[in-house]
């Protein structure tokens, strides 16, 4: 029998760096990982056997144990699930198989000493956080239905060992070297028993199998303890349970206490704070299961990595079926926690017939509509609430317009934006906006654009402001499939402020603007041809606005045309953006023109006046949060004109 001795994954290495030097508090939550994942190996198990008439329950039941030994300073977690072959145990304990690590680690480093075992938590390196504690760990482990054990040890720097082993069943040994004592008043003793109870309590007390401990009792002596005398007592081992194992799913709502909510969803969904939402539900009629489901108050790191859901996790009667899993809840709401239960399922499901289970289907589509509705309901009742959510997770709910066709009318109620009438960082609701429109107003107005700072100093919104119009600020990139989804709300139309010609003047102001726009446009046809000259292809049109009273120029599109947002986005998603030459607006009031005619009528061949031509769309690029194709040059011509 040789031993191998290999090098951790790069990742793994600098995770496990972090883990050992730089997480000082909440190191008690080394054992909720590896409880969690002795469950989840059981779980395997249980499920594997439905199907391998090999595999039976073990005698004295599935169980996970915990065996301190004071002497030695170690705490062994023994468990008799699924285990693992020598592939496994390299892949599972040797890698880290998740796209968002990198990102990850460079969050967990800037993070702040006391937020990281949060994050930790949250991306589920579990097994890691074993070197939290331990300055040695070793695994003894052999897969069900193999007959080979193996022996893995390291101490975490940087390489492990691994080598041929026995053990008698399958199922996993992790023995913890603990490290030297850090706390004299033994706050951080693996090995004291009230400690262990007290963490399992607390972090692992829904664990659908017993966790287990032996403990020695003093008792009395029946056979040595004669009648009359003082009775004799003996040391005897007893198996303590330590948790409650309670399915509080099946429990009816009524009977469960918020404290009973906020710690199973602690548990097991491995957050450091209360849930913002508990819904906990019974359905019945054409499927029949048990829901409880939770919204963070916090969006995961990984929120945007992935746009899959991660799933529910599902159970058929009380026994487990699976993690994780996506087809009851769509990609939208994946922030979106908790357990199905359901009554009618057989337990033999596997993933590939629950992909395509109508069952199944039925129970999300269930699914959806309670968290849609409870959300509704939430902005109702409690805004406030409902805002704080909105700003974690309305990027993602906002996905379901253009995903979730049939439920589309139902997210439009969610939906919130900044506007022209909100302070930074405050929403209002479509429905809000209806109800302080103007009283002749027709539409819903809006304007998309980079940030809320870009779109406030919109050149575009003067006339708006002016006649006391709010407007919808859509800053979030997503925002652009909103709109099309969305078209209109309660039937009034959704119109973007920047596309097409936008009319907001009453019959007389109009006949008064239209003869200002005719007047300039005789008057300064000459410039309108030579700005046109000098922008070339780049611009479509170059034309007089009504849209404007303080600036000079700026930039729009026509009511199909790509615009500067959209733009924007399909280039950081690496798309190949079409040419679409955009209309060139200008302020037919605006002194310039004055400027610019008097040049032309000098000299129409005049370098200059394609100077200026440039300038007036730079600065309306710039103005709408664009980049300019060429800055330097844009900087020369200011300079030269400063200098004049
Ligand atoms: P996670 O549990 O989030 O996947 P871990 O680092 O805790 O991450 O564990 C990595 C993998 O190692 C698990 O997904 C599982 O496949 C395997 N593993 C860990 N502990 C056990 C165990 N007690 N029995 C069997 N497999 C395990």
């Amino acid at each position: 029998m040789s031993t191998q001795t290999k090098t951790f994954k790069t990742e793994v290495s600098q995770l496990l760096d972090l883990v050992i030097h730089s997480l000082y508090s909440n190191k008690e939550i080394f054992l909720r990982e590896l409880i969690s994942n002795a469950s989840d190996a059981i779980d395997r198990a249980r499920f594997e056997a439905l199907s391998n008439s090999d595999l039976h329950e073990p005698e004295g039941g599935w169980k996970i144990k915990l065996v301190p030994d004071k002497d030695a300073n170690t705490l062994t977690i023994v468990d008799n699930g699924i285990g693992m072959n020598e592939v496994e145990l390299e892949t599972n304990i040797g890698t880290i198989a998740n796209s968002g690590t990198k990102a990850f680690l460079k969050q967990l480093k800037e993070a702040e000493a006391k937020d990281r075992p949060e994050l930790i938590g949250q991306f589920g390196v579990g097994f890691y956080a074993s070197f939290m504690v331990a300055e040695k760990v070793e695994i003894l482990t052999r897969r069900a239905g193999e007959t080979q054990a193996w022996h893995w040890t390291s101490t975490g720097d940087g390489t492990y060992e691994i080598e041929e082993a026995e053990r008698e069943q399958h199922g996993t040994t992790i023995t913890l070297h603990l490290r030297k004592e850090e706390d004299e008043d033994g706050s951080e003793d693996f090995t004291a028993e009230y400690k262990l109870r007290e963490i399992v309590k607390k972090y692992s007390d829904y664990i659908a199998f017993p966790v287990v401990m032996d403990v020695k009792r003093s008792e009395k002596d029946e056979e040595a303890s004669k009648e009359g005398e003082d009775p004799v007592y003996k040391d005897v081992i007893k198996e303590e349970t330590l948790n409650s194992m309670k399915a509080i799913w099946t429990r009816p709502k009524s009977e469960v206490t918020d404290e009973e909510y906020q710690t199973f969803y602690k548990a097991a969904f491995h957050d450091w704070e209360d849930p913002r939402k508990i819904i906990h539900w019974s359905a019945e009629g054409t499927t029949e299961f048990k829901g409880l489901l939770f919204i963070p108050k916090k969006a995961p790191f990984d929120l945007f990595y992935n746009d899959e859901a991660k799933g529910l996790h599902l159970y058929v009667k009380r026994v487990f079926i699976m993690n994780d899993c996506k087809e009851l809840i769509p990609g939208y709401l994946r922030f979106v926690k908790g357990v199905v239960d359901s009554a009618d399922l057989s337990l033999n499901v596997s993933r590939e017939i629950l992909q395509n289970n109508p069952l199944v289907r039925r129970i999300g589509k269930n699914v959806v509509s309670k968290v849609l509705s409870t959300l509704k309901e939430m902005q109702e009742n409690d805004t406030a609430a409902y805002e704080d959510f909105w700003q974690e997770f309305g990027k993602v709910v906002k996905e379901g317009m253009h995903t979730d066709f049939a439920n589309k009318d139902k997210i439009s109620h969610l939906l919130r934006f900044e506007s022209s009438k909100t302070e930074a960082g405050k929403t209002v609701s479509l429905k809000d906006y209806l109800d302080r429109m103007q009283p002749d107003q027709k539409e819903i107005y809006y304007l998309t654009g980079e940030s809320r700072a870009v779109v406030e100093n919109s050149p575009l919104l003067e006339a708006f402001k002016a006649r006391n119009l709010e407007v919808l600020f859509l800053t979030d990139t997503i925002d652009e499939w909103v709109i099309p989804a969305l078209e209109s709300y309660e039937e009034k139309p959704l119109k973007g402020i920047h596309r097409g010609d936008v009319n907001l003047d009453s019959e007389d102001e109009q006949k008064e603007k239209e003869a200002k726009l005719e007047e300039a446009k005789e008057n300064y046809a000459s410039v309108l041809e030579a700005l046109k000259k000098g922008l070339g292809d780049k611009i479509k049109e170059v034309r007089f606005s009504k849209r404007l009273t303080d600036s000079a120029a700026v930039l729009v599109s026509d009511d199909s045309g790509i615009d500067a947002n959209m733009e924007r986005m399909m280039k950081a998603m690496g798309q190949v953006v079409p040419v679409a030459p955009r209309i060139l607006e200008l302020n037919p009031a605006h002194p310039v023109l004055g400027k610019l005619k008097s040049m032309v009528e000098a000299n129409a061949e005049d370098p200059e006046i394609t100077e200026y031509a440039e300038l007036l769309r730079d600065q309306a690029v710039l103005t709408e949060g664009g980049d300019l194709e060429n800055p330097a040059r844009f900087a020369q011509q200011i300079s030269k004109l400063m200098a004049k």
